[in-house]
């Protein structure tokens, strides 16, 4: 019909400083798509009739304002893309990204254990794997706390994690704490 011939079944997403702003949930929608037409504008941007009948997204990418869509169409194309099987090489690199859980991620380390004397964390090189994977998980509720706590506020976190913000958050309050 000349409706599909004019709209893909598939997203079509606009580039607008007007959009929704692109976080991981939006990447991760349209990543469940085979197809994705991206549409950039340049000068005062789009025809308002390819906004309201073409467009089935509108999409920023930040509070400011590039000469053109072309890099935030390479920005959604990238983060969605990399959502994709067989993208990333090993499936569960990308699922314990930052945001994937709505949380940042925990610290990454590498060899040597040892560097210009700033060791990396003990418990990192025990190899016991329930004690790294534990350290993990606080760590990244840690860093979660200290930059984006308004995170927390929606992720989904177990008992037990609740109890370490809980601690995390004592924590922080204590060492900020002025006598007095
Ligand atoms: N007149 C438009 C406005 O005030 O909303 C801005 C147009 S901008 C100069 C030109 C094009 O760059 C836009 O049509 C859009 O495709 C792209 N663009 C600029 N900033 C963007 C952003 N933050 N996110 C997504 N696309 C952006």
């Amino acid at each position: 019909s000349a409706a599909s011939a004019e709209r893909p079944p598939c997203p079509v997403v606009l580039l607008t400083p007007q959009g929704r702003k692109l976080d991981h949930a939006l990447a991760a929608q349209l990543a469940a798509h085979d197809r994705l037409v991206l549409v950039a504008g340049r000068y005062e941007g789009f025809d308002e009739r390819i906004r309201a009948h073409l467009a089935t997204h509108e999409v920023s990418i930040g509070d400011y304002v590039l000469t053109g869509g072309e890099l935030p169409a390479l920005v959604v194309a990238d983060a969605v893309v990399r959502l994709r099987p067989g993208v990333v090489g090993l499936a569960t690199a990308t699922a314990t990204d930052s945001f994937a859980h709505g949380l940042l991620e925990h610290p990454h380390y590498t060899r040597p254990a040892d560097f210009r004397g700033w060791p990396v964390p003990e418990v990192l090189v025990s190899g016991h794997h329930a004690e790294v994977d534990r350290w993990r998980r606080r760590e990244s509720l840690r860093r979660t706390l200290a930059r984006r706590p308004d995170l927390l506020a929606s992720a989904d976190l177990t008992a037990e994690e609740r109890r370490w913000v809980a601690d995390l958050t004592r924590e922080s309050e204590a060492a900020t704490a002025r006598p007095g």
